[in-house]
């Protein structure tokens, strides 16, 4: 089967440099395989998110020399227009009766006395799915508006990530039930990326390990909704000297400082030297890195950033 990956940007500010990282080594995992790029625009939170800065994300995965075969900043590949969609899948998620409201407030779960996972979210209790009929009613009486949950079975699932080897989860210890609409009626990452993924037909998913964790949730909910999971391949985080995530508050890691300093050969050069694939960091286009990528040469722990 050909591989068909993605990139699927957040529009909630500039890329930085670890964005950037990934989308070269999404790009190289499909070209290396002659196979089909998308690109899919996850701007589900209108607060956050905008066109024009979906537009200056392409315009800058473009000015590195990225391309894709399909997608770009068009409403049937922007998830604030596929709504029909999450709303299909929540539907058929609700018949099988997996799906709660919740009415937990965010300070409620935070006080809560559930476990605090590695990165300090929290695992939810499930308080809200043993409310009685009552209980619900008195508390949309109220004028509580609730979010819908996903209850996960006592289930361990394995995903063997493509790089990193498997990783493993016992859903109700690691994962808890999740999120699948807002109360505010936004849908969550968790389920439009599933759906999308599975009705997008991508089997290869390149991004960074901060999403490890969301994997296994994300596998289990591609088998329950009868659709095969992607092969994923999660990417070590860049860092700081100081070992801290670099992150969109990294001004002058930021796409328009870096473009304003370095020529796309040089910042692609730079790249790869920091995935392994250029040894002497040599200034090169992405399209001369094809013939010699592999994922054996990329790191599997995190990597310090220092200036390009
Ligand atoms: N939209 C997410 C982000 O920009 C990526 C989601 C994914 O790759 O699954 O961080």
């Amino acid at each position: 089967m050909a591989v068909k990956g993605r990139f699927a940007p957040t529009p909630s500010g500039r890329m930085h440099l670890g964005n950037l990282f990934a989308a070269l080594l999404a790009w190289l995992d499909v070209r290396s395989q002659g196979g089909v790029m998308t690109l899919r625009i996850e701007d589900l939170d209108p607060q956050r998110t905008s066109l024009e800065k979906a537009e200056q994300i392409a315009d800058d995965l473009r000015w590195l020399g990225l391309d894709w075969d399909e997608g770009g900043v068009e409403p049937a590949w922007c998830q604030s227009n596929r709504g029909a969609h999450y709303e299909a899948a929540f539907e058929k998620l609700r018949d099988m009766g997996l799906v709660y409201p919740c009415y937990c407030s965010r300070a409620e779960r935070l006080a809560a006395n559930a476990p605090h996972r590695a990165d300090g979210s929290v695992v939810y209790d499930g308080r809200c799915a043993r409310l009685t009929l009552e209980e619900r009613e008195a508390l949309e009486r109220a004028g509580r508006r609730p979010a819908w949950r996903l209850r996960v079975p006592e289930e361990w699932v394995t995903v063997v990530d493509g790089h990193l080897g498997p990783y493993t989860q016992y859903l109700p210890r690691d994962c808890g039930d999740f999120i699948l609409r807002r109360s505010d009626g936004v849908w969550a990452y968790q389920l439009a990326v599933v759906v999308d993924d599975a009705l997008m037909g991508i089997n290869h998913v390149v991004r960074g390990d901060d999403l490890l964790p969301s994997a296994p949730r994300q596998a289990w909910l591609h088998r329950v909704l009868g659709y095969r999971p992607p092969q994923f391949f999660h990417l070590p985080l860049l860092v700081d000297k100081t070992g801290r995530r670099l992150a969109k508050r990294d001004r002058d890691l930021d796409l328009s400082a870096l473009r304003g300093q370095y020529t796309p050969r040089e910042l692609t050069g730079y790249l790869a030297w920091l995935a392994g694939l250029n040894p002497e960091g040599k200034s090169v286009e992405p399209a001369q890195l094809i013939s010699q990528f592999s994922w054996a040469k990329v790191p599997k722990t995190e990597i310090v950033v220092g200036a390009p």
